[in-house]
């Protein structure tokens, strides 16, 4: 069964946007963003700063602290943050 958490970021306007870290029973890990770029598959800044455990992203980061920190630990254990390192993504 997939695990799913859902971190609340804050974005720049009064906006604030749905990041979620789907884990796949095969550890496949999915992240997306309600925001207008994360909803083109692209890694915006929120889904980037929030994998990285930046709180002062989270709208509420004392009730999301625990969430983030277990996002983090998934984001750490994919392949993803090598693949970010190696492509890059400054442009989104
Ligand atoms: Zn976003």
């Amino acid at each position: 069964m997939a695990e799913k958490i859902v971190l609340k970021a804050k974005g720049d306007g009064a906006i604030d946007y749905d990041v979620t870290f789907t884990r796949s029973d095969t550890g496949q890990l999915v992240i997306g963003c309600s925001c207008p770029a994360g909803h083109h598959g692209k890694s915006c800044k929120h889904v980037r700063e929030l994998a990285q455990g930046d709180t002062s992203r989270l709208v509420d980061p004392s009730s999301q602290k625990g969430e983030l920190d277990r996002a983090v630990e998934w984001f750490n254990e994919s392949p993803l943050p090598g693949i970010w390192a190696r492509y890059g993504h400054a442009e989104y």
